[in-house]
Order: structure tokens, then sequence, then C-alpha cells
């Protein structure tokens, strides 16, 4: 006879901070269990409430005892780190990108300035950029931009690289344009999970941010 896959192994979080490993076939009301006091002996009255914060679905009784031996000996930061993937993972994509842009500081490593690719830029930011470095505004274009179609970009004289970065810096950085001001925390690299590795291999700032 096939075995019955409906336990769960679970991890709550009780009052003293502590974490809690257990198997249940109904996890909600096993932890409604804990915190009426008629759940395990660890759960004292000090312990309780405690909230779930980890459910593994999809085990007969004895696969879920094995993942819960498992889960019990991997010591406290393994634990943490099992249940930080998890809150992390039900995060969606709107949440992890404003995360993620609230983290991010730019290192003004200069590592997307020289790599290869466009800077779009609008007349608006020219004219910001123009009046940064004191430049008559046509003079600024001609010196700086170019057209790409009907968009506007700046030139790159070295391998591809930003006209401003010079001497490892931003030669305009508090007047650099918004394709710089946002990258990397674009919505399609920071919620892409490849594409933020690529990021990082490069990106000081990128690399900065822990959640
Ligand atoms: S404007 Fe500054 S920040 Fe933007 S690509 Fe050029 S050098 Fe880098
Ligand atoms: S690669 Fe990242 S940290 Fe470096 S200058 Fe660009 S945005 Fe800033």
């Amino acid at each position: 006879m096939k075995k019955k896959k409906n336990w769960s192994v679970y991890v709550v979080r009780c009052k003293d901070g502590s974490l809690y490993t257990g198997i249940s076939n109904d996890v909600k009301h096993r932890v409604k269990s804990h915190n009426s006091g008629k759940g395990a002996k660890y759960i004292t009255v000090a312990r309780r409430p405690v909230k779930l914060l980890y459910v593994e679905e999809g085990f007969d009784v004895g696969g879920a005892l094995k993942r819960e031996y498992a889960i019990k000996h991997s010591g406290k930061p393994a634990k943490e780190l099992l249940v930080k993937r998890k809150r992390k993972a039900k995060m969606n994509d709107d949440q992890i990108f404003e995360k993620k842009k609230e983290l991010f500081e730019c290192a003004r490593c200069g590592n997307c300035c020289e790599v290869p690719g466009y800077v779009f830029i609008n007349i608006k930011e020219a004219q910001i950029m123009a009046k940064a470095l004191a430049m008559p505004y046509d003079e600024f274009y001609e010196k700086n931009v170019r057209k790409v179609g009907h968009q506007h970009v700046l030139k790159t004289p070295f391998k591809g690289g930003c006209i401003f970065w010079k001497d490892k810096k931003c030669t305009i950085y508090e007047a650099r344009p918004s394709q710089c001001r946002t990258f990397p925390y674009w919505k399609e690299l920071t919620t892409d999970h490849n594409e933020w590795k690529e990021i990082e291999k490069y990106c000081e700032g990128a690399k900065r941010i822990k959640f």
C-alpha cells in the first residue's frame, strides 16, 4: 500500500527567539496546540506564543521524521538561513524590487561605466549636465552626446566606456542621468535571479546587499 504523504515538517519561532522544529499532519492545528500549552514540552509558558515561519510538505511520517532530525541537528545558523530563505521566496517581484532599491547604495566602483553599452539621456538631463559643467548647452551636446535613432546617448570614447568616466571616477556624478542613478535596481534585473547574479559579479553596491 502506498504511504500517505500528508505529513509536514515545520519550524516556529518561540517568544524567547529560539526556533522549534516539529512534524504534523495538520500544522495549523499543531501550532494552535503549542500556543495553548498542549504541544511540545519545549514550548513552555515563557516560550509562548510561537509563530509559524517555515513548512515543508509532502512527506510520509518516516520521511518527515528524518527531515525533522536533519533540521534539528543542523545548528542555529543553518536553521535561521532556512527560515530566512523561505521568507524571501515568499516575497513577490514588487517586494523584492522595493527591498533591493531601499538597500542599494552605489559604491562608485565605476564598473558599470566601463562596460560597453548605451547611456540614454533626455534633453532635460543634458541641460542639467551642461549646467553642472558650466558649459553652454550646444557645446556640451556637441562634445558629449550623439544620436542613436531618435534617442540621445552619451559618447563612448574608449572601448565602449562612458565619456564621463575619467581617472577612475564619474566626473559628473551629482548630475548623472536617471539611467545611472537607478542602475542596477531595474525591475527586470532585481527580480530575475540569474540576472542579479550577473550584476553581483561586477557591481560593488549590489554585492553589499544582504537581506
Ligand atoms: S554618467 Fe557617470 S555614472 Fe553614468 S555611466 Fe557615465 S561615468 Fe558612469
Ligand atoms: S557598478 Fe554598481 S556600485 Fe559600481 S558605479 Fe555602477 S552602480 Fe555604482
